[in-house]
């Protein structure tokens, strides 16, 4: 028993007998004798179809009013959802973000959340033992207007709120049932994960597995707040993501994942001089372009080559603005590639395994891939790869992994 913030995406919630599914969920957890509060976001393609009418009005409308209407798909879902836990006898009452104490900065469309003051949920909590069912997604400025957190966004709402109600547990469900060790839609004999940690999640979905939104993740970590993703069509147990995880000894990673936004720019023929590397980087610094593997070959002579990899939708841009700066740089050319990938072990016991990186290299051996880049984290290992062979890659990694 004790206070369980749940959260239910989209697809959780897109119709009225997926409502009533979800309402259920809520009042066995209350039944327990817990606390619920109910995070929702907005029924299924409800934000897309709220920005495609907006489109049709003022393809350029502001962002103030853009969060204005949007903040409404959330709207109805919890007062649906609380309409539904009425029906069922139980005390509930909804709140938006606004009622909720969802205090954010003003960055319109992508706000951050400042502060929770409690007090309502409190109230309704403790005076009127009611469920709460908070609207994901929104909160409110210091002008008293309303903003969104960015699309994907009521992840955050969710563990926000589990943070500053200190909850015993955030859940957080979704269409899927858990973490998997690789994407099950393509990777045979992926598996479910009981236990993952803050860290690896992180890193997981960076790399493109998209079940948490990020930030919520960062949230958890910071505030120390239990996660646990689960569905909300099953009642099969989940995936908990928590500081410390059970040790996956026999295995010794989490997972696999790829990520297929990557491109690769080398710089062909560099002058092998101090402060080439500063300037390169520097200047895609200045543009917001985020490098990730950087590969700098051995001299010959005068010249070296310099590669590195970027989101592939900043490829041209920075190809661009390196050669605005050919003369002062002297190189030779810039090579872009696009048909490229990133597949990548993550582990948090990698550390204290030596061989996992080897183990990972033997498999594409096996599989007769080849490697252009390799980077190394503490808890990951990253290599760059032609992108027809991105699917067997990670399957002859995942064998090798999970099979023995
Ligand atoms: N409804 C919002 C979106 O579709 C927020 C969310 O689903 O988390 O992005
Ligand atoms: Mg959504």
């Amino acid at each position: 028993m004790g206070l369980i913030v749940q959260k239910f995406g989209g697809t959780s919630v897109a119709n009225a007998e997926r409502i009533q599914n979800v309402a259920r969920i809520i009042t066995d957890t209350y039944r327990q004798g817990n606390s619920v509060v109910a995070v929702l976001s907005a029924q299924g393609d409800t934000t897309d179809d709220l920005i495609e009418k907006a489109q049709e009005i003022n393809p350029r409308a502001s962002r103030r009013e853009m969060d204005m209407l949007l903040s409404t798909g959330e709207q109805i879902s919890c007062s649906l959802c609380a309409m539904a836990i009425e029906a069922l006898g139980y005390p509930v009452v909804s709140l938006t973000g606004w009622q909720a104490g969802v205090q954010t900065n003003s960055t319109y469309s992508s706000a951050k959340i400042k502060k929770i003051r409690t007090e309502r949920i409190q109230a309704e909590l403790d005076r009127n033992h009611s469920i709460v069912i908070v609207t994901g997604f929104q909160g409110i400025n210091k002008y008293d207007d309303i903003t969104t957190l960015g699309r994907g966004g009521s992840d955050t709402s969710a563990v926000a709120l589990a943070a500053a109600l200190k909850a015993d547990l955030c859940q957080i469900y979704t269409d899927v049932d858990g973490i998997y060790t690789a994407d099950p839609r393509y990777v045979k004999g992926a598996k479910k994960l009981d236990e993952i940690t803050f860290d690896e999640m992180l890193e997981l979905a960076s790399l493109g597995a998209q079940v948490l939104h990020n930030r919520s993740v960062e949230m958890a970590k910071k505030y120390r707040v239990n996660l646990e993703v689960l569905s909300s069509f099953t009642k099969k147990p989940g995936t908990k993501v928590k500081e410390v995880a059970k040790q996956m000894e026999k295995t010794q990673i989490s997972g696999v994942a790829k990520d297929k936004n990557v491109a690769r720019l080398a710089l062909v023929n560099v002058e092998d001089k101090p402060g080439i590397a500063y300037k390169v980087f520097s200047l895609l610094g200045q543009k917001d372009i985020n490098v990730d593997i950087i590969l700098q070959s051995i001299g010959r002579g005068e010249t070296q080559d310099i590669s590195f990899t970027v989101k592939r939708s900043d490829a041209d841009q920075a190809k661009e603005l390196l050669e605005e700066h050919k003369a002062s740089l002297g190189f030779d050319r810039i090579d872009v590639n696009k048909e490229v990938v990133k597949v990548s072990i993550v582990g948090a016991g990698m550390l204290e395994n030596a061989g996992v990186a080897a183990k990972m290299f033997g498999a594409l051996y096996d599989a007769d891939i080849n490697i252009h880049m390799i980077s190394t984290s503490e808890i990951k290992v990253s290599v760059l790869l032609d992108e027809s062979d991105a699917n067997a890659a990670v399957q002859a990694i995942h064998d090798k992994f999970f099979e023995e």
